[in-house]
């Protein structure tokens, strides 16, 4: 009898830790926007936690993306650089990329409003995590990196003021995202962030607008999320906990 409860009990805690999916992220939006761009987690570290991510790198030094288990580093000149993997993030999300969902769409997406409601007419619930993919033919994208910084560092939204923006027409790339419930507001941007790379890994950038004429979506979901918060001075003493709102909006939407 004392066997077949302790059966039951790993096969529980099996069944709990595998197969639901689990997102990592280091630090939180609320310290991003208040200007903690030190890095002080390494890209090694966050590896080893997925394979598939967005986020930044250190001095806030251009746009992340994790793909197939490779880092993409997006200057502010708009380029696609490959960096060490000993360089620190000071903001990052990942995930070990499993497809859950897929499906493909031909339909036209005329702009990022129409493409989160394709992606949510797909999702069981909005309140779990979401890891998404999208490989596409755009008819237009419009993007934006950010320059390396130094200090004393400034709030992201007096730097995405200026942000070098990059317009694409007719180009095959991938949507690198995440979405988030709107509940977890003041750790990562609710709903969706797209990071968008092009096929031939060349250009890329966070993502303002967009246009696709066909789609291949893969959806990965998690039921589990790991926060690591930083050991930072800025970060011990920055207000994470405030209203983010208007500031998510100018900065990262
Ligand atoms: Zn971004």
């Amino acid at each position: 009898m004392k066997s077949v409860f302790y059966f039951l009990a790993a096969a529980f805690f099996c069944c709990n830790s595998f197969g639901e999916g689990k997102t990592f992220q280091y630090s939180t939006i609320n310290s991003l926007l208040n200007g903690d761009y030190n890095g002080s987690f390494s890209l090694k570290d966050l590896r080893s936690h997925g394979d598939f991510g967005i986020g930044t790198y250190r001095d806030l030094d251009g746009e992340m993306i994790l793909l197939d288990g490779v880092f993409y580093q997006i200057k502010a000149d708009g380029k696609v650089y490959q960096p060490e993997l000993e360089i620190k993030t000071p903001f990052a999300v990942v995930t070990n990329f499993k497809e859950d969902i897929t499906f493909k769409t031909e339909e036209a997406v005329t702009d990022l409003k129409v493409l989160g409601k394709l992606l949510d007419a797909k999702l069981p619930t909005e309140n779990i995590i979401y890891a998404v993919k999208v490989d596409a033919d755009f008819s237009y994208v419009k993007v934006r990196s950010v320059p390396a910084q130094v200090k004393p560092f400034k709030p992201l939204v007096a730097i995405t003021k200026d942000q070098p923006v990059f317009e694409y027409k007719n180009i095959k790339g991938t949507l690198v995202c995440f979405r988030f419930p709107a509940f977890t507001e003041k750790i990562n941007v609710p709903e969706y962030h797209f990071h968008f790379i092009s096929e031939d890994k060349t250009v890329g950038g966070h993502l303002l607008e967009v246009k696709i004429r066909k789609a291949e979506v893969r959806i990965s979901k998690s039921h589990n999320f790991e926060l690591s918060l930083p050991k930072t001075a800025e970060f011990y003493r920055s207000n994470v906990s405030g209203n983010n709102k208007s500031d998510i909006n100018q900065a990262e939407k």
